[in-house]
């Protein structure tokens, strides 16, 4: 059976932003965002990261060092509470014109093709509204401005 989706954003959503965070050290995760997370968690949504990473091809940290990042900060959330499904990353700079980088939509193509997911009552996440709310806009589902 589909399962609706909270698609969340990372950066200045779930952890505080930093300049092309990498550094696992770095991480600090929000309990409001925990809060957010573990309430649609426990309502049957799945719990996927979606998040622009043009760190990685403008140089400044490699693939490694973002699933390092990435899983400390699944493991931190988990300890607070909260589950993370999947992450689903867009590499590219914003001038190689891609398909996946907020507020375009093929992240979520992506997610859908792994997963059966009821979009219709899926729900968006995150900090920017240029980004994270027009990205919601363009599917057509709900959103929530989380900024801290
Ligand atoms: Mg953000």
């Amino acid at each position: 059976m589909k399962k609706p989706a909270l698609f969340i954003d990372r950066d200045g959503t779930i952890n505080q932003d930093c300049p092309y965070c990498k550094d696992p050290e770095d991480l600090h995760v929000y309990t409001d965002a925990v809060d957010i997370i573990s309430k649609y968690a426990s309502k049957g949504f799945l719990i996927i990261i979606i998040t622009n990473q043009s760190g990685v091809n403008r140089g400044y940290f490699n693939v490694k060092e973002l699933q390092e990042f990435n899983s400390a900060l699944i493991r931190k959330v988990a300890q607070m509470g909260g589950r993370i499904d999947d992450i689903f990353y867009c590499p590219h700079t914003p001038e190689e014109k891609c398909e996946c980088r907020k507020p375009e939509t093929g992240l979520i193509k992506q997610a859908t093709e792994k997963y059966e997911i009821d979009m219709e009552n899926s729900v968006m996440v995150g900090d920017r509204d240029d980004m994270d709310g027009e990205l919601a806009r363009r599917l057509g589902i709900n959103f929530i401005l989380l900024r801290h």
